[in-house]
């Protein structure tokens, strides 16, 4: 038994430092070693029991010693004694607590000393003249434990200690208890605070063991509070494509700038083993060696948003499936009539240019809308294979060179030393880079365009690719949010470059894909640098 055993060790020292006093009360008066009943009322003393128990205990053992009659304890409350326990007849009891000495003895925190009038102690039938010690130990339920005992005329200095070493005890553990108490009641408070979030709310101590977890945890994941407590928490908080998720996410505060707080999204397996969406965010407590000793997590059931965003997933690929077959349609019979251009009139030719543009953007926002739609649904595979990295920047630049010099923009690709390979499928890869440039030639009214590859890949061994400009630039604050859906800057430079802010979305996604990362560098007014790094191939060596 876990408990007892730990009141058994810690009490353990204690006892022995008791011991020792109790040594050097004998010894300083020269008598006996400690008594048997002296060190055992000691012991109780210090165990970790009910209050009672330990009054009890005083009363049992305290008059075994020759120079005490007798000992009891009264609870008072706004000065009415109750007799709580004693080891005299309650006549006794009575009659002292009817004494004003008694009293006044008993409104005292310190040890007070009264001697008994001769006629009391013969009312009392205690023989000879006798001692009266009193003293209030500590708060007790409603009102105050006081101890008081019948003791020899006249005690020894030591037999005075240890009494007053008895006290000291109780009131220790008097107030240990209150603090216990004091604690509990937080305990229940925060307990019924939790049961009442409309969210999951989890405590996990430093082993990551459940110590808290809430009513509504049990509606998201069907164990109740009685199943999930004390077990690791990803017993409970299953993921079934990473058991151990809170260990990579607590590896990540490493190194992450905001080190104490996390949030995540995933698929928990129910106690079921349903799926459920979950959103989670949460917050490291590290103790003053920063070691992590609490982890809050609290939990979302985010299943009804992620089957809205299915379904919305799903309209717009249907939509856009029938987008395409008009627009294909419109395609074809503006081909017809391009190759009929010469029979057209000026007029007739431009409106037949404008509305070849445009249609051109509807394509371009129907294939956009259809990645996207496959991103959401995870339904892009990729086929990796060593691709080299400058052949194909080089063609990506010559598409668009055309479009450069319309605006007379300079767009270049720097040749590296060596031959240069990434891991990557080879179709998504160009998507990346033939985006980047587009919208670097978008976004700048002059100056250039520059691609670079870094030829030392970093011990990560991952390759970078830089599309730098000389355009608009891009405000921090968009730094990250042109990488979401939708999401365009909306600026005055830009007004005249149309756009549905997918492209910047679809890049990135592809690039997580591989792995890899991507990083925005910009001062608006002066230009932008995009960087791509992806893992480079064992290919490469092959070069070197
Ligand atoms: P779109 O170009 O269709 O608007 P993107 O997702 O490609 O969508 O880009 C999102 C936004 O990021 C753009 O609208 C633009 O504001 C900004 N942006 C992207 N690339 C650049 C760049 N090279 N220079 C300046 N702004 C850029």
């Amino acid at each position: 038994m876990p408990t007892n055993d730990k009141a058994q060790s810690s009490s353990l020292p204690n006892l022995l430092r008791w011991e020792k006093i109790l040594h050097r009360l004998h010894v300083l008066e020269d008598t006996q070693e400690p008594t048997i009943q002296e060190l055992e009322l000691i012991r109780r003393l210090l165990g970790d029991q009910p209050i009672l128990e330990l009054v009890g205990a005083v009363c049992a053992y305290l008059p075994k010693a020759d120079w005490v009659d007798s000992v009891g304890f009264f609870k008072t409350v706004h000065g009415k004694m109750t007799l709580l326990t004693c080891n005299c007849s309650p006549r006794m009891t009575d009659y002292l607590s009817t004494l004003t000495v008694f009293k006044n003895a008993a409104g005292s925190r310190r040890l007070a000393q009264v001697r008994l009038r001769a006629n009391d102690s013969q009312r009392l039938k205690i023989g000879q003249e006798k001692t009266l010690l009193a003293s209030t130990v500590g708060e007790y339920e409603d009102g105050q434990l006081v101890i008081w005992a019948v003791i020899i005329e006249n005690p020894s200095q030591n037999q005075r200690h240890f009494i007053d070493a008895i006290i000291q005890i109780l009131k220790t553990q008097l107030r240990s208890l209150a603090i216990r108490q004091e604690l509990d009641r937080h305990k229940d408070r925060l307990q019924a605070l939790t049961q009442h979030l409309s969210e999951g709310m989890v405590v996990l101590d430093r082993d990551l063991i459940i110590r808290l977890w809430n009513r509504p945890l049990q509606r998201l994941t069907g164990y109740a509070p009685a199943e999930a407590l004390n077990r690791s928490y990803a017993e409970v908080l299953r993921r079934h494509d990473a058991a151990e998720w809170l260990e990579h996410l607590i590896a990540e505060s490493r190194t992450s700038p905001l080190r104490n707080v996390f949030s995540a999204e995933f698929e928990l397996l129910t106690k079921q083993n349903r799926p459920k969406w979950v959103n989670i965010s949460g917050s490291f407590l590290r103790d003053k060696n920063n070691e992590i000793e609490q982890t809050i997590i609290i939990t979302r059931d985010i299943s009804h948003l992620k089957l809205l965003e299915q379904r919305k997933n799903e309209f717009i690929s249907i939509a856009t499936h029938e987008l395409r077959t008009p627009i294909t349609a419109i395609k074809g019979y503006l081909s017809l009539l391009n190759k009929e251009a010469d029979q057209l009139t000026d007029k007739q030719r431009l409106y037949l240019s404008r509305t070849n543009e445009a249609n051109n953007r509807l394509v371009h926002l129907a294939e956009d809308l259809l990645q996207v739609a496959q991103v959401e649904e995870d339904r892009i595979r990729l086929n990796f294979q060593p691709v080299e990295l400058y052949p194909m920047l080089e063609k990506i630049c010559r598409d668009w060179t055309a479009k450069a010099s319309l605006k007379k923009l300079k767009l270049t690709v720097q040749k590296p030393e060596k031959d240069i390979f990434v891991i990557a499928d080879r179709e998504k890869v160009e998507q990346i880079f033939s985006n980047l440039v587009d919208n670097a030639i978008k976004y700048t009214n002059k100056g250039s365009i520059t691609v670079t590859i870094n030829e030392r890949g970093d011990l990560s061994e991952m390759i970078t690719t830089h599309v730098h400009d000389t355009g608009i630039g891009i405000p921090g604050k968009y730094n990250q949010e042109i990488f979401n859906k939708f999401r365009r800057t909306h600026r005055p430079e830009q007004s005249r470059e149309s756009g549905a802010g997918l492209g910047l979305f679809i890049v990135k996604s592809l690039v997580n894909k591989h792995h890899g990362s991507i990083q925005v560098k910009s001062r608006p007014g002066r230009g932008s640098r995009i960087s791509v790094s992806l893992p480079s191939s064992p290919a490469r060596s092959s070069h070197d």
